[in-house]
């Protein structure tokens, strides 16, 4: 790229100066190197606007969304909410939305302080710094976390769930893909970048964002006869500037056109942003750490004699779930990792094994549950589907067997659905329930479906109303229970109106939920049976139980 003879000829076109890039980028690298990032503002994104010469904000920095600022819940709010999709991992919870909160708090706190403090002048000069005289007088500690457990219990579900709620953006990695020297599978700095992609460009959400490192477990550096395993601890050394405070820029050194670019505008005197501060990014590590109770249990045994002996009477699940709450630093340094590294992540979360009864929740309530999924399947190819609870019970101890936690659900559920979906679409049955014998013989039961249909249909109306039961009685704390009759009589008036039979049922009944209550307390009954004769006229109906 000389200079000199570049000056004497005419001017050339943004198309030939990329293509010229691209071939010179393939003959040096070959295909490792990401040649024209997809973010905004890479190269492959707006070619002609980059170079043409419009010097202002060549990476736009847009406001952040009011929502990002706004999140003001209290712990509490923030727990409330993930109950609605996380199942169990009570402790989780309450320390996940106390750190969360705190974070988040104190980002929007220094970003208040940054408008009118030093930080403004350095946002204008481009910069995303959040300097302001409240942090720099209170040694604020970064509330990154540690999530241990084991697999398919939650860890990245909790943390995802949380990045939507607050409004920013989450990237995950396995953090086995890093390698001391980085560029084996990735830069650690590429998961900032990655943030800034998944904001849209948007630098300044990207610097709130939460970065999320599965496996971490993977890079202890194990003792070994020779001394300690180095490439675990470089990763960890690699990792220690980003969780603590660093500039990362916008481009990656291996991404040689947007450098060039970068050089292109600082020529014409562009000065747009490139660089993002890690400061407020959150830092989430996760792993299963197995062996890690071992140590805990090691280190409680040689203070308490008695405490030893006690746990290795209990299952190793159950030793895992006792004792990791109560992992220390010493016992992290212990299991492999640096203590600056682990100093970097102050809060500490167990997650808990699943069993049977936390599988069948996850399931029936939560409002994540892959059932929903399921049914989405189903209904776009016009099929309804219900699921019986005693199915959803002998799918979730099936799960509970894989010990892959709730991953387990999806396995069982498609051994046992697999040759529904590939059979029933385009054919006549439109109402399909999910029974125990879909769960104990899939194949067996769907020839009995293909072979009745209306046999098939009716049991589906019952498995339905069954659903609306449960969620009521879930709902309201009152168990009603339709008799056959009654279930043919709420599809056929549920048909008269045109409404489903599930929204005909909680027409009928949502409205005399006291009343309900009361005839539960005072008659003692568990379950209010539901006649025909109460589902005509449910005000005089219900005086039936009376
Ligand atoms: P891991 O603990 O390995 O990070 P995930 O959080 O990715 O596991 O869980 C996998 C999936 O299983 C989630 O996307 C979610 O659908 C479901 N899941 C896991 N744990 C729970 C839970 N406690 N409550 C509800 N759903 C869960």
């Amino acid at each position: 790229m000389g200079d000199s003879d570049d000056s004497k000829k005419p001017p050339k076109s943004v198309e030939e100066v990329q293509k010229e890039l691209q071939d010179f980028i393939k003959d040096k690298f070959g295909g490792n190197v990401m040649a024209f990032p997809m973010g905004p503002g890479g190269m492959g994104a707006q070619p002609s606007e980059e170079l043409a010469g419009d010097t202002e904000d060549e990476v736009e920095v847009p406001a952040i969304p009011a929502e990002a600022l706004s999140f003001d819940m209290t712990p509490r709010q923030v727990k409330s909410y993930l109950d609605r999709y996380v199942i169990g991992q009570g402790d989780a919870k309450r320390t996940l939305a106390v750190a969360i909160c705190d974070h988040y708090n104190h980002v929007r706190r220094s970003l208040s302080t940054d408008v009118v403090g030093p930080g403004a002048a350095a946002a204008e000069s481009g910069s995303v710094s959040h300097e302001s005289p409240f942090e720099t007088s209170v040694d604020y500690v970064k509330q990154n976390l540690i999530l241990l457990g084991p697999t398919g219990v939650g860890k990245t579900y909790l943390v995802r769930i949380l990045a939507q709620l607050i409004g920013v953006p989450f990237v995950k990695a396995d953090v086995t893909k890093f390698s001391e020297t980085g560029y084996v599978g990735g830069d650690v700095e590429d998961l900032v970048r990655e943030l800034v992609r998944t904001a849209d460009g948007n630098v300044q959400l990207a610097s709130h964002g939460i970065v999320f490192l599965d496996e971490v477990d993977k890079i202890a550096s194990a003792r070994t006869a020779q001394g300690r395993d180095p490439s675990g601890r470089g990763v960890q050394v690699g990792l220690l500037k980003l969780m603590e405070e660093t500039e990362v820029s916008l481009r990656s050194p291996m991404d040689l056109s947007a450098q060039f670019q970068d050089m292109m505008q600082m020529r014409k005197g562009g000065a747009g942003q490139n660089t993002i501060n890690t400061k407020h990014i959150l830092f989430v590590v996760s792993g299963a750490f197995s062996g890690i109770a071992e140590i805990i249990e090691k280190r409680l045994s040689e203070r308490n004699v008695g405490f030893g002996a006690a746990a290795k009477s209990r299952e190793p699940d159950a030793l895992s779930d006792a004792l990791l709450p109560s992992a220390t630093t010493k016992d992290f340094v212990e299991y492999g990792f640096e203590p600056e590294f682990i100093g970097r992540l102050p809060v500490r979360v167990a997650l808990n094994e699943l069993d049977a009864d936390d599988l069948y929740r996850i399931l029936a309530t939560s409002e994540g549950s892959i059932l929903r999924q399921y049914r989405q399947n189903f209904a776009d190819y016009g099929i309804e589907i219900a699921f019986e609870d005693d199915a959803l019970r002998a799918v979730a101890r099936e799960a509970a067997d894989e010990k892959t936690g709730a991953r387990g659900l999806m396995s069982v559920l498609e051994r046992c659905l697999r040759e529904f979906k590939f059979y029933l679409p385009g054919g006549p049955i439109r109402r399909l329930a999910m029974t125990t014998d879909v769960v104990d013989d899939p194949k067996a039961a769907l020839e009995a479906v293909r072979g009745d249909g209306q046999a098939a249909e009716s049991v589906y109306w019952n498995a339905l109303v069954r659903e609306f039961e449960n969620e009521f009685a879930r709902r309201n704390g009152v168990k009603l229970s339709l008799d056959e009759e009654a279930v043919g009589m709420a599809v056929t008036l549920a048909g008269e109106i045109g409404v489903t039979v599930k929204e005909y049922l909680w027409t009928t009944f949502d409205e005399h939920v006291d009343f309900l209550r009361k005839i539960v307390e005072t008659s003692g009954k568990t379950e209010l049976p539901v006649t025909p004769q109460v589902l005509s006229k449910p005000g005089s109906g219900l005086e039936v139980w009376m």
